[in-house]
């Protein structure tokens, strides 16, 4: 595997690739990678020639300064992780290589990135349009994988590809979970054991709650309470919406699409962590 720190390295061996008539899959992560990445990034490598990781904290997503200062950085082993799953090329540039200059572009998709996290992290959306069209522009791959993991990014990011008119195929993979059912995440690393055994409870929350007979709002009020009653937990939000728009509804026959997305934070210090559940 070849790691790659300039975009016009990066061009010259795409370019090549695809003179060759290679196909491209591309994956983009902020690093710290773990299994729920590593699935994302061996299923690019069943459906494409070349796999290219990009291994990049953009700091224009990052609302919240200390979320972005101790994010966890691991380079090294990311690096070994995507070897073993069989990527040809890691992108992992400096901040002043995909930033020379400010980046004043906006980017705007309501609802997707009005409601949920882009009403509780202002900027967060904008930033992680900016990265990942400037990673669109770069690689121009026939593939791109996304983690449904965060549910809310892949409809801003397939908002952003009919815009701009990528030609890049959006993947959605599903969320790779622990055993006791948290969703993988970077950011678990700074949860203690006892921590994540409560986060945990996030999940099992969720499940319960496809089995309850109730309306919609009374399953909203019903999560929300039931995981704000575990000591340790504290949900921002819970909204039960359309999975395709993201838009709110009010009852469970408004659409055929419908997920549960929820921000809970957890612990201490506390860690922010998001999950869904699809109703249908
Ligand atoms: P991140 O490094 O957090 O920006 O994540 C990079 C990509 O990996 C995103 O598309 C995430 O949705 C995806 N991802 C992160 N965690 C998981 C998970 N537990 N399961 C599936 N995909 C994930």
């Amino acid at each position: 595997m070849q790691v790659i720190k300039t975009i016009s390295h990066l061009k010259e061996i795409l370019d090549q690739a695809r003179a060759s008539k290679k196909s491209i899959g591309f994956v983009p992560t902020m690093g710290a990678l773990h299994e729920g990445h590593a699935s994302l990034v061996r299923q690019s490598v069943l459906e494409n020639d070349i796999t290219v990781v990009s291994i990049f904290l953009n700091p224009t997503q990052f609302n919240d300064p200390k979320d972005l200062e101790r994010y966890p950085r691991t380079l090294v082993s990311d690096c070994e992780l995507l070897e073993k799953c069989g990527a040809q090329i890691a992108f992992a540039p400096s901040v002043e290589e995909v930033y020379p200059e400010t980046d004043t572009r906006t980017f705007s998709y309501p609802p997707t990135d009005t409601v949920m996290e882009g009403e509780k992290r202002p900027g967060h959306f904008n930033g992680v349009c900016q990265i990942v069209s400037k990673l669109f522009y770069i690689t121009n791959p026939d593939n791109s994988y996304f983690g449904e993991k965060d549910y809310q990014q892949i409809a801003v990011i397939r908002r952003m590809v009919e815009d701009l008119r990528f030609k890049t195929r959006i993947i959605p993979c599903p969320v790779i979970r622990e055993e006791n059912g948290l969703a993988m995440s970077s950011r678990n690393t700074l949860l203690t054991k006892e921590e994540k055994n409560i986060a945990a409870n996030i999940y099992k929350v969720l499940s319960e709650s496809k089995n309850t007979q109730m309306s919609l709002k009374e399953t909203e009020s019903w999560v929300t309470d039931k995981i704000n009653s575990i000591d340790g937990l504290v949900v921002e939000y819970f909204n039960i919406v359309n999975g395709l728009t993201l838009a709110s509804i009010d009852s469970w026959n408004d659409t055929d699409n419908i997920v549960g997305c929820i921000t809970v934070y957890c612990g201490k210090t506390p860690i922010r962590l998001i999950d869904h559940i699809r109703y249908k």
